[in-house]
């Protein structure tokens, strides 16, 4: 049986075993979760974030070898960053025209709001981007941070062509890191049906269902919102002729993976291999644009920022003035990439959202307990506004997507 086959079997069981949990044998669920579901949920992630770092680091150096000249790594960010701007307007634009429509916040009563003590602390955006630049290439890999990594990577990578020959050793030692953790990677996906089984259900098993029932215009309206965004995204990939049921074909791994452990960090190695080996997507774009999407792109959790401020402003009966809009708007959209690919990041950078736009952060305690539901499918979007941005480089760079025919 193919594994992705067995990864979405391994999410029907976890929510159905979640539910069983809940209503069969609440008084199990504490001690089954603490020894043996997040346990296991936090192995596989684990794992998997093993051969995140060597692989984004080989490929896209491998990637790089193979462009022409040092120019076209400036043109690909131009490109990516200018589609990645005009996409994550509209999801902004989605998530704060649902929350007008549906009024999630609206007639919510019976909360004891908790007082938020945990504030993140802010960067300028200068701090930041002075950031990017890691001290050394062993504190990009050894910190895991994805944007340092890419930048060591393509420094490396322009280098490797202007010494030419002598490079070959590098590169070959290189193209040996990379084969050897795809094996470890191919390795671990046979773990993966067992990891998104325990993560699945211990989220069902621990999240209580009276909150989703008192805060269920919230949950589905932010399902909604992903699931609209990524029928936007299937549109785009009409509209460039770029096959969209095709391409769900080839990266269902991927998007089972992202749905299961709402982590785009956790899905970008498989992303990666589906691209490549599956859609045929070209080598040099798929390791730059896609570990870089992974780093920025979030159009999930622009639609949650946006959407979530104006539930806590209507929670809370604040007024929606023009200004409340455009700093709700402003900071959802710069917050969006900045947020980490690893679960519940969205929670966290929403108190940055509701002080920028200066609303009550205390709302964030209350619908932390039901983020980890609409985390997966956030997380699935947002995988999938990183791959199809990719695939819209492709197409900007006139060199057409070629998918194969078998997957
Ligand atoms: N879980 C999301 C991801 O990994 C991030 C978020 O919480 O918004 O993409």
């Amino acid at each position: 049986m193919k594994i992705s086959t067995l990864i979405l079997a391994a999410l029907g069981l976890g929510i159905a075993f979640g539910i069983l949990l809940i209503y069969g044998f609440p008084e199990a669920i504490a001690f089954l979760d603490y020894y043996l579901l997040s346990p296991l949920g936090e192995a596989f992630l684990r794992l998997i974030q093993f051969v995140v770092v060597p692989i984004v680091f080989s490929s896209l150096i491998l990637g790089l070898t193979r462009i022409q000249n040092a120019t076209q790594v400036g043109r690909y960010t131009l490109k990516l960053i200018s589609s990645y701007v005009v996409t994550s307007a509209i999801a902004v634009g989605l998530g704060i025209f649902l929350a007008i429509v549906l009024k999630p916040g609206v007639g919510v009563t019976g909360f004891q709001i908790a007082e938020v003590t945990q504030m993140t602390q802010k960067q300028s955006l200068i701090d930041w981007l002075v950031s990017l630049i890691p001290v050394n290439p062993l504190e990009a890999l050894s910190t895991g941070n994805l944007l340092q990594t890419i930048f060591s990577a393509a420094l490396i990578g322009v280098a490797i062509q202007l010494v030419g020959d002598r490079a070959t050793n590098f590169v070959s030692l290189i193209e040996s890191v990379y084969f050897i953790f795809e094996k470890i990677l191919s390795l671990i996906l046979y773990t993966a049906p067992i990891g998104v089984f325990a993560l699945i259900s211990s989220a069902i098993a621990t999240q209580g269902l009276e909150l989703i029932v008192k805060l269920f215009v919230y949950v589905i309206g932010l399902c909604i919102g992903s699931i609209i965004m990524i029928g936007f995204y299937a549109l785009v990939l009409f509209i460039l002729k770029a096959k969209p049921i095709h391409f769900f074909q080839c990266f269902f791994p991927t998007l089972s993976l992202a749905f299961g452990t709402a982590s785009s960090n956790a899905a970008l190695p498989i992303a990666l291999q589906n691209a490549q080996e599956n859609y045929g997507m070209r080598e040099d774009i798929a390791s730059f644009a896609i570990p870089l999407g992974t780093a920025l792109k979030r159009d999930g959790s622009a639609i949650l920022q946006g959407f979530n401020a104006l539930f806590i402003a209507q929670l809370y009966q604040i007024p929606l003035t023009p200004s409340l809009m455009l700093a709700i708007a402003l900071s959802t959209f710069l917050v969006s990439f900045s947020t980490a690919g690893v679960p519940g990041a969205g929670i966290i950078m929403m108190t940055t959202v509701l002080s920028a736009a200066g609303l009550p952060v205390e709302g964030v305690a209350l619908v932390a307990g039901v983020d980890r539901l609409t985390d997966g499918l956030k997380t699935v979007l947002n995988v999938v506004s990183n791959t199809v941005n990719a695939v819209i480089l492709s197409h900007w760079e006139s060199s057409s997507v070629e998918p194969t025919t078998e997957h």
